[in-house]
């Protein structure tokens, strides 16, 4: 191991701990702060919902999922994907196998907390020291690479300087997991310009009447399209009293944000048969109805169970429910939802902005601070969930790693 003074990890979230992992292989010492008592508070969180790894799509798709910063992600995917991420977590004793979906999950063996377990302990047995509850303040002003931090059981503040620097503090979603986005101020401190943050994979706000609230509260409709500004995505929608939650409108929370910029309320079409075409539908609609009542009729010839009923009279005017085969049949794939705002940016999955990315260079170096490098969450990227969030995390983390490496010569 290098007899060099530690290079600095603030933040052990999985781009800080990757970050770690793959500078303690190649020899460095290395030391990672973070505010928490523990680290990797919002992997484990994001391991309660099926903890999705990455995603088996080919490169060239997969880099697209970043939009606008795509090339760059295509350079950190190139050089850690997601065949390295599974190589990464089979070498530390967990397999992962493709669901039906092409997400990346570890099988059904393994928790979140057993696999963060077993990477720690890695981390260990390469020498990484972790120094939990150790807050970053800010920048030294009469340091390149100097910080100041305060040890939070003592209160005790303290400055280090190392080598090298990276900063993985995360994004400003679920603050209690301790990516609370404070750090945005000490980057100001230095001319550093941060995006402003927002919410996205979140759910929408749709203001239901009292009479829908109580009747339908929580129900899924599945296998669902949604669109919003020509972009349209298929899922399961879930709908709460609230509004709508479901990978659908995370996918679209990019379009509807814009959406929601230029008007409110916003709109979000649903199609509730996407896979019908409006010919196929009209002809099942114009079969007799009899005695029988719209409800019990869409559930017999569509299987346009509940909600379904009540959702069309909430949203739409009564003649286009019970008017022609074709107005209905239009209503079914073209329902107006109003979309009145997004879920705040602390219940989101993930949030847009951060440090912008004319503040780095092709090495994610801060330009105006040599030596310190920025990875994960907190630089301004969104994507989509499906094990995209979480690969650009561990992709940036080794993308550092592979750039200090390059410069502190051993
Ligand atoms: C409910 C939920 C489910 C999710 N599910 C998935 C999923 O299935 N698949 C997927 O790909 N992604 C998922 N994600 C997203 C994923 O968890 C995050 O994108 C990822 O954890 C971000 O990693 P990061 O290393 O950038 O930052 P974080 O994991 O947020 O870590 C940042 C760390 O920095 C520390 N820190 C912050 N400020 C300071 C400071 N001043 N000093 C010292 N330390 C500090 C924090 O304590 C924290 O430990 C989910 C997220 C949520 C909330």
């Amino acid at each position: 191991m290098s007899t060099h003074p530690s290079i600095a990890i603030i933040g052990g979230g999985p781009a800080g701990l990757l970050a770690a992992h793959h500078l303690a292989q190649a020899g460095h010492r290395v030391t990672l702060y973070d505010a928490q008592a523990t680290v990797g508070r919002k992997f484990l969180v994001a391991g309660h919902g099926g903890f999705n790894l990455t995603h088996s799509e080919p490169l060239p798709t997969f880099g697209k999922r970043y939009g606008a910063h795509h090339e760059a992600f295509a350079t950190y995917l190139a050089h850690f994907g997601p065949e390295q991420l599974r190589t990464w977590a089979a070498d530390l004793g967990v397999e992962t196998f493709v669901g039906s979906s092409g997400r990346i999950f570890p099988t059904a063996d393994y928790k979140p907390a057993q696999l963060l377990r077993a990477w720690l302990a890695r981390l260990a047995e390469l020498g990484v020291v972790i120094k939990s509850r150790h807050r970053w303040l800010g920048f030294m002003s009469d340091s390149p690479t100097g910080l100041r931090l305060r040890d939070e059981q003592t209160s005790e503040e303290y400055t280090i300087c190392p080598p090298a620097v990276v900063l993985a503090l995360g994004g400003a979603s679920w603050a209690k997991t301790g990516s609370d986005g404070h750090w945005t101020a000490a980057l100001a401190a230095i001319g550093v310009r941060c995006t402003p943050f927002a919410p996205a994979n979140c759910g929408a706000e749709i203001v239901w009447g009292a009479f829908f609230r109580e009747k339908v509260g929580r129900a899924p409709l599945k296998n669902i399209a949604l669109t919003c500004a020509g972009q349209t995505v298929r899922g399961e929608l879930l709908l709460t009293d609230y509004g709508v939650e479901g990978t659908p409108v995370y996918a679209l929370t990019p379009a509807l944000r814009v959406a929601l910029d230029q008007q409110t309320p916003a709109t979000l079409w649903l199609n509730l048969k996407p896979d019908l075409t409006p010919n196929q539908l009209v002809q099942k609609l114009s079969k007799p109805r009899g005695s029988k009542s719209w409800g019990a009729f869409l559930q017999q010839v569509l299987h346009l169970g509940p909600p379904v009923p009540t959702l069309l009279r909430e949203l739409a005017p009564p003649e286009a429910i019970t008017g022609s085969a074709e107005s209905l049949a239009h209503l079914l794939q073209h329902l107006p939802m109003p979309v009145i705002g997004l879920r705040p940016l602390d219940e989101a999955i993930s949030t847009a902005g951060g440090v912008a990315w004319e503040e780095l260079d092709e090495d994610l170096m801060l330009r105006r601070r040599p030596s310190t490098f920025v990875a994960g969450e907190m630089l301004d990227w969104e994507a989509p969930t499906g094990g995209y969030l979480l690969q650009g995390c561990f992709s940036t983390g080794a993308w550092v790693a592979r750039a200090i490496s390059g410069f502190i010569q051993l």
